[in-house]
């Protein structure tokens, strides 16, 4: 706390000084003008509610906190549907494990999100070939906004010694946005995403109010710092944005001919607007 002492950090009776004595006897004081200029009432800036909801950690910053809607535990696959028609997702399940099934396409939520933080697990399997795009690749599309490839993607593929267009290794927003760093483990080691997504926002006329952002770990590193995205992932061309309120989130089976990838311990703490 403040005292009476008038020194400030730089050893004089100077504005700074004065402040600290503001603080220290109230606004009531008479103060030079230079001291006046910067009193008042400091409870006017304090803010008491809401009070932010109590959430214990996990054990370990992968499990899951308190307040997830648990999207995969390694049990089933009672949250996911097959994309193309909403039928039940059938990839496999296995050992606590979802491993992608190519012949059957995307899965995605059965519930539909708005903004989130998302936690996800991968794993690229051990002796994975192929090369660039041909390499273990799959997708996290944050917002599923219609059939295929539909939405807004962060780029899953095996990065590790595996030259590609950088906007399109693992962690990249797919032409958009190349990672800050590689943080890619080996092939045959777990890989975790934990994402913060602000879905954009629309007019009733479908036009665009504010655009998405994405914030992204990669293993523990920032690898997307509140990136402004310029509208859906597109493969040919230029993005854009399409009018939508709430989608579910995507995981991309890719037809590549590389062994599958695999998916545990994906959960979602929706965040309050
Ligand atoms: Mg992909």
């Amino acid at each position: 706390m403040h005292g009476l002492n008038l020194r400030s950090r730089h050893g004089g009776t100077g504005p700074a000084a004065w402040a600290a004595l503001t603080l220290a006897l109230g606004p009531w004081c008479v103060l030079p003008a230079a001291a006046q200029s910067i009193a008042g009432d400091p409870k006017a800036t304090e803010q008491w509610s809401p009070v932010p909801p109590l959430v214990s950690p996990a054990a370990t910053i992968d499990a899951a906190p308190s307040d997830a809607i648990i999207l995969f535990d390694g049990r089933n696959l009672d949250q996911w549907v097959a994309t193309k028609d909403h039928s039940p997702a059938r990839w496999s399940v296995s050992h606590g494990v979802l491993t992608v099934d190519k012949a059957l396409g995307n899965i995605e939520t059965k519930r539909l999100f708005r903004n989130y933080q998302l936690h996800l697990e991968w794993r690229v399997p051990k002796g994975i070939t192929g090369e660039g795009q041909l390499r273990g690749n799959s997708g996290l599309f944050l917002a599923s906004t219609g059939p295929g490839d539909a939405g807004y993607e962060v780029q899953i593929l095996d990065s590790w010694r595996n030259p590609t267009y950088v906007n399109g290794q693992a962690a990249s927003i797919y032409k958009q946005a190349p990672p800050l760093a590689n943080a890619m483990r080996k092939p045959g080691e777990w890989q975790s995403y934990d994402v913060v997504w602000t879905a954009p926002s629309f007019a009733a006329d479908g036009t665009l109010k504010s655009p998405a952002f994405v914030t992204a770990f990669h293993n523990g590193i920032l690898v997307q710092n509140h990136f402004r995205l310029s509208g859906e992932t597109v493969y040919i061309g230029t993005p854009t944005y399409r009018a939508y309120e709430r989608a579910a989130i995507k995981l991309q089976a890719h037809g590549d001919p590389s062994a599958p990838i695999s998916f545990r311990n994906i959960w979602v703490r929706e965040i309050a607007e």
